[in-house]
């Protein structure tokens, strides 16, 4: 059945008001957002409305209670200026799959990627062309009973918004193995890009900050002798130049997708992908041997960031130079060529709107 989405354009766009060659990440919003509504168990009145203030209830279940997930991912322009968006279909699928575990309803695949098209298509003037700069694009679902008992809400919304951003060469980061505090655990929901993860994440975030760290490495939650995932990245380490690990998808860390697409490019280029629990010791020995080559944490945001140094028990390794690190610009590269038209995309990952 064909989904017709309402849109009530903006009567004034916001544009001129964006200084493209200076976008403050996440703070500009393009002109229009994309609403639907869950009432009465189905998913009612789409449509595409002026990005703005949503009136809520104090009692909104979603911010007592935490039912509130989230996505992200990026839309380009290619040289012919068509938007194109990168695997949107894996970002509505891990929604869902997030929902679930939130025990929130799922969104048909469908009428997500018609809302996504038809916001993105509209508002494809807010797309930068820059070197490095993209639409992020805000995928998100929460909890709207007004209701203070503690059961799943019966009414929610799924909504999207877009932010232009520009690029995000991070510098390559400070990092610091965490042993006190945890993100998630066995039976947890650490594979859900559910909002109570990062709130959880800010005060150890913080306090890393506070020695000096840009960002935590987790380790698991029984004897934090594993590594897990580093803030909203997935972690990569690469020996001698050669042999490339991650820690396998055990249930707590994020399926990222920048994840899979950096796998699947690297066995194409024939090196070996070891997907696998990765101990702390392990990292260190390395690290103290001089055989870690490249160690990179993956995410939409900034696709691949460096890690340039890190802190274990109150000592700090230090990682090779941003300009000898073959294998993470190998995929920035890559990745980014395909997000762009540049590169050709074998995999079909760009879906041209
Ligand atoms: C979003 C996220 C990632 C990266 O996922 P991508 O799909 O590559 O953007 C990794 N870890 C966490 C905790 C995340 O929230």
């Amino acid at each position: 059945m064909a989904i017709s989405i309402k849109i009530i354009r903006t009567p004034q766009s916001r544009i001129h008001l964006c200084d493209f060659e200076n976008i403050e990440f996440g703070k500009i919003f393009s002109d229009h957002m994309f609403r639907v509504d869950y009432v009465d168990g189905s998913w009612i009145n789409p449509s595409i409305i002026p990005y703005g203030p949503i009136s809520i209830a104090p009692s909104l279940s979603a911010i007592h209670y935490g039912q509130s997930i989230f996505e992200g991912m990026k839309a380009f322009k290619n040289e012919a200026g068509q938007a194109m968006l990168f695997r949107p279909i894996e970002n509505a699928r891990r929604l869902n799959l997030s929902a679930k575990r939130m025990g929130m309803p799922e969104i048909p695949e469908e009428l997500y990627m018609e809302g996504l098209k038809q916001l993105v298509q509209l508002d494809k003037d807010w797309i930068p062309t820059k070197d490095g700069s993209a639409l992020y694009v805000r995928p998100f679902m929460f909890a709207t009973d007004d209701y203070v008992g503690v059961r799943p809400s019966l009414n929610y919304s799924f909504m999207i918004f877009c932010c232009p951003v520009n690029s995000y060469y991070p510098k390559p980061i400070r990092v610091k193995i965490e042993e006190s505090y945890v993100r998630a655990s066995t039976g947890m929901a650490g594979f859900a890009k559910a909002a109570g993860n990062y709130g959880i994440s800010m005060l150890p975030s913080h306090e890393a900050k506070l020695e000096g760290y840009d960002q935590i490495i987790w380790t698991d939650g029984h004897s934090h002798e594993y590594v897990e995932e580093s803030g909203t990245t997935n972690l990569f380490f690469v020996v001698d130049d050669k042999l490339v690990l991650t820690p396998k998808l055990d249930g707590n860390i994020l399926n990222g997708i920048t994840r899979d697409t950096c796998i699947s490019l690297l066995k194409d280029k024939g090196y070996t992908v070891e997907e696998r629990k990765i101990a702390v010791s392990e990292i260190i020995d390395w690290c103290q041997a001089g055989r870690l080559s490249d160690c990179f944490g993956t995410g939409t945001a900034a696709i691949i960031a460096k890690i340039a140094t890190i802190g274990f028990q109150g000592k700090n390794y230090e990682l090779p130079e941003a300009s000898e690190r073959v294998i993470s610009n190998f995929l920035y590269k890559t990745i980014y060529g395909i997000q762009t038209g540049k590169i050709e995309d074998i995999h079909n990952w760009s879906m041209p709107l």
